[in-house]
């Protein structure tokens, strides 16, 4: 198997519930099944697109593979390695090669850092680089991101969204990761910031053979940047395939109707039909019976509010579709 075919993270039946607790003795009434029963792989180098409605589950997905959330069951090997197998200072060590990138850096790095130490925090915690190193290594992150090397003075509240944006990856870079779940990182960005970022991901990760884990809201980005896509509904994946093969093809109604709203360039595809979804997710603390998605399927026969369908590979090679009628 050449390097690059080679899965770098392995999801298996990954779930994540949290417990609703009320009343003077917290006592547990129910679960928010946020993730549950994801399995999914992620090679070298590869860049893995995760979409779905606000809710659905994709940043516990994301924290959950890298542990920041324990999951409640189900396993996940990052290069073949058992995450729930090691111990606390392992799995510290084991974080240096997966790093987390948020949508707002504000909520994950401290305004009153100086720039050059919110970049080599992360190798002054894990101990990799002495005092008299540090400056220079956040010049070169800063350089590597594309952002001026003296801005290691600079703090936080100086610097426009976008360089901000570049800040988080530098630090995430920092420990030159192996992976990374990089959590709707564009969101709050104009479009011409969005494309130089995205380039800039794209070419990281194939100078590095770095691979993502890509969420976002914006369909139309994940195209551009993704090898593969995974459409998630209510804590699950209903559909994932090659980027080209899904959107030229999608399956299940739900990946239909997302994609049918993502707007199009060319006019002479203008006047295709956007399919509504009607009303809204259902809550993940006590999803529907059988296929999730039916209370709000236009297609739902009979047996899909009772059994439950399998995420099952279609004819085309590495298409999976969980619906009844595919
Ligand atoms: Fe719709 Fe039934 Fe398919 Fe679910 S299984 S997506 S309800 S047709």
């Amino acid at each position: 198997m050449a390097d690059k075919d080679r899965p770098l993270v392995v999801v298996e039946n990954l779930c994540t519930h949290f417990p609703i607790k009320t009343g003077v003795f917290k006592k547990t009434v129910a679960y928010v099944r946020a993730v549950d029963g994801v399995s999914l792989t992620i090679r070298k180098g590869e860049t893995v697109g995760l979409v779905g409605e606000t809710g659905c589950g994709k940043t516990t997905l994301g924290r959950s593979i890298l542990w920041l959330q324990k999951p409640t069951s189900g396993r996940v090997y990052f290069d073949g390695v058992d995450l729930d197998k090691l111990s606390d200072g392992e799995l510290r060590s084991k974080r240096q090669d997966m790093q987390m990138i948020f949508e707002n850096p504000y909520s994950s790095i401290d305004p009153g850092m100086r720039v050059g130490g919110i970049i080599t925090e992360p190798l002054q915690i894990h101990n990799l680089a002495g005092k008299d190193e540090l400056d220079d290594r956040a010049r070169e992150l800063l350089v590597l991101v594309g952002l001026d090397a003296d801005m290691v003075e600079r703090y936080p509240s100086e610097l426009s969204g976008g360089q901000r944006q570049r800040v988080e990856l530098a630090r995430a870079l920092a420990l030159r990761p192996s992976f990374i779940v990089c959590d709707n990182p564009l969101a709050h960005l104009d479009v011409s910031m969005q494309a130089q970022l995205t380039q800039m991901l794209t070419w990281l990760r194939d100078w590095r053979q770095l691979a993502y884990l890509f969420i976002a809201h914006d369909l139309a980005l994940v195209r551009r940047i993704s090898h593969r896509v995974a459409v998630m509904y209510l804590g699950q994946i209903v559909e994932s395939a090659e980027t080209d093969e899904l959107f030229d093809n999608p399956l299940h109604p739900y990946t239909q109707a997302l994609i049918s709203a993502v707007p199009v360039p060319d006019p002479a595809e203008r006047d295709r039909k956007v399919l509504l979804l009607p009303g809204e997710p259902p809550s993940p603390v006590d999803p529907p019976s059988g296929c999730r998605f039916h209370p709000r399927c236009n297609v739902a026969v009979n047996r899909c509010n009772q059994s439950v369908p399998e995420l099952r590979e279609t004819d085309q090679e590495g298409h999976e579709v969980a619906c009844h009628l595919v």
